[in-house]
């Protein structure tokens, strides 16, 4: 193989998202000279799931309103202890100058009659979440794109190359023609976002997910496979989203008043344990929801009749303007006007998320697996509810830390086998022998998903998960592609298989209930701190996962 087959770069970011860009940008602005690579699946400026925009920051420490402690005391709440506090620390202390620099390429941040930022509660304690709008994406991609970062759209990473121990770059699939292109860098970033298509929703659309339904753990099996430890993964998260359009509003709705509902008009929250309401409110909120249904007083829905109006508007415009314009065209449709119908919300599908939960690669301060050369940040790191900002603030930092390092360039490293391998297992997919649709292979674990993995969960159920999806693991790999779309989704349907696994594995390994609805077992239906109040790391080992305590 010549040296000519392949594209060099100094550091390769595999996903154009809000860690992604923030990345690019902060290593061009330390070191001009830095050749910077963005493998990006779909197109960067729309990609993601800030793919529009987005009507807040939730996590940001405004000086003079909260403090980085404040900050990490509040996320280690809501991880219902469960928490190693590095990356919240290093999330707090970048999350104003995210902010600061946000607002200087262009982003409006509201003020109030006094002229200060909104700042509103949405974690149990403390304040620190601010109102935003304007359209994130497409200024987080010009700014990406500005820098001289080289941008390669349409672009899905199949595998990661290493040359010995150390990471060593990607091979990735051109859409547009079909070719694997290998990609050489010292330093490789994952920020390929969460899992999202896990379980299957309500509607039984499989890409009508809460989360981005493009990030589908690649970037979670990707580095699981190059040797990092995966954590959290027992943290089945799911929220709550608006029937049948399955979009956002949650954080919204809530911060400013929004009641929830059940189908005879009363407010219920009140009847759960409000000692534990107080805390892990997320899950809290969603076992509330669900035992609502269980009893017969369903649906369940948000209410906004008691809000002045003046509130009303608020929400319209931070959902309809900078969040989910379909949205307000979908309310129209239905005749639905907030100020006088209840919206029905119903739970979204199991997914498993750093920055919107506790599942991820785990990472140290910068980002920095335990793989030398071998970053993760953003969604797919462990950076307990770490969202916007802490995708843009660990993206900073690993870019911080690869610059302050600039490795050399390696050689090709395992590039050579590993591209032969894609290709007989590309060649094995054009054949197709398994004669089963990857739409139909997907819907069929995401249902055994909802029916074994999602809660309540007992080892039973999860054993016969992952029993039932033995064989699946096997024919995947003849699963049919006839076109380059077709190969993406079927690697997208590989990886959401593995972390649906990986999700049975760690709920039987964490025998205790704990994070409210999201890790509820009926075999261990008690909390047990004793033992539990640790997180569940995952590493590969020679026969297979080997699961651990963090603290034994
Ligand atoms: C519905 C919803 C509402 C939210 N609202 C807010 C909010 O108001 N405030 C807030 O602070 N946070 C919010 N968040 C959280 C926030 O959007 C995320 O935490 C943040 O966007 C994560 O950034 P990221 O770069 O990790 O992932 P993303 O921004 O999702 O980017 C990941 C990128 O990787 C690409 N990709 C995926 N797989 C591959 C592959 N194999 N190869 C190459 N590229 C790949 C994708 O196309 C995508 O562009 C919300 C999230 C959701 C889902």
């Amino acid at each position: 193989m010549a040296r000519s087959d392949f594209i060099y770069t100094d550091f390769l970011i595999v996903g154009g998202g809000a860690a992604g860009c923030m990345a690019a940008v902060r290593a061009r602005e330390l070191e001009p000279e830095i050749d910077v690579v963005i493998l990006e699946k779909a197109e960067i400026s729309r990609s993601g799931a800030a793919g529009r925009g987005m009507d807040a920051l939730n996590n940001v420490v405004v000086p003079g309103i909260a403090t980085v402690a404040d900050y990490v005391e509040a996320v280690e709440i809501v991880a219902d202890g469960v928490f190693e506090p590095t990356i919240s620390r290093v999330i707090g202390e970048r999350s104003f100058g995210i902010l600061q620099r946000l607002e200087a390429w262009g982003l409006h941040f509201p003020r109030n009659d006094r002229g200060n930022y909104i700042v509103n509660q949405f974690h149990p304690k403390g304040r620190f979440l601010v109102e935003m709008r304007g359209e994130l994406k497409k200024i987080l991609a010009a700014q990406a794109i500005g820098c001289g970062a080289r941008i390669f759209n349409r672009h899905p990473v199949l595998e990661l190359v290493k040359q010995d121990e150390r990471i060593a770059g990607a091979i990735a699939l051109n859409l547009d023609c079909g070719e694997l292109k290998t990609f050489v860098a010292p330093a490789v970033l994952l920020a390929a976002g969460g899992a999202a298509r896990i379980g299957l929703p309500s509607t039984g659309y499989l890409h009508g997910t809460f989360d981005c339904p493009w990030c589908n753990g690649e970037a979670h099996k990707l580095g699981y496979e190059a040797g990092a430890s995966l954590t959290g993964f027992e943290y089945t998260a799911s929220s709550s989203m608006t029937r049948d359009f399955n979009g956002p509003g949650l954080s919204t709705f809530i911060r400013h008043g929004a009641w929830l509902i059940n189908g005879l008009g009363e407010r219920f929250m009140e009847r759960y344990d409000a000692e534990r309401l107080e805390r892990a409110p997320s899950g809290i909120r969603m076992q509330a929801m669900r035992e609502e249904i269980n009893a017969g007083r369903g649906p369940v829905a948000f209410s906004f009749s008691h809000l002045p109006v003046k509130t009303i508007q608020l929400i319209e415009d931070g959902i309809f303007e900078a969040e989910r314009p379909t949205m307000r065209d979908y309310f129209q449709r239905k005749g639905i006007d907030l100020k006088q119908q209840p919206v029905e919300v119903v739970a979204s599908e199991v997914y498993l998320c750093g920055g919107h939960g506790l599942a991820g690669l785990v990472g140290d301060g910068w980002g920095e697996t335990g793989v030398p050369g071998l970053f993760a940040a953003g969604d797919c790191l462990a950076n307990p509810y770490g969202f916007l900002p802490g995708a843009m603030a660990m993206g900073e930092a690993t870019a911080e830390r690869i610059v302050d390092r600039s490795p050399a360039r390696p050689a090709f490293g395992d590039a050579a086998p590993r591209l032969a391998r894609l290709r007989a297992s590309v060649e094995g997919h054009r054949r197709g022998a398994l004669g089963v649709a990857v739409r139909d292979f997907e819907y069929k674990f995401r249902r055994l998903v909802n029916e074994y993995v999602a809660p309540p969960k007992s080892a039973r159920k999860l054993q016969r998960f992952l029993d039932e999806t033995e064989a699946m693991t096997r024919e995947q790999d003849d699963l049919p592609a006839a076109d380059a779309h077709g190969l993406m989704k079927v690697f997208e349907a590989k990886a959401g298989l593995f972390c649906a696994r990986m999700a049975a594995r760690a709920s039987l390994f964490r025998t205790e209930s704990r994070f409210g609805l999201y890790h509820e077992r009926v075999d261990y239906p008690l909390q047990d701190d004793q033992n539990w109040k640790t997180r569940v790391l995952i590493s590969r080992g020679p026969d297979g996962p080997i699961l651990t305590r963090e603290n034994p």
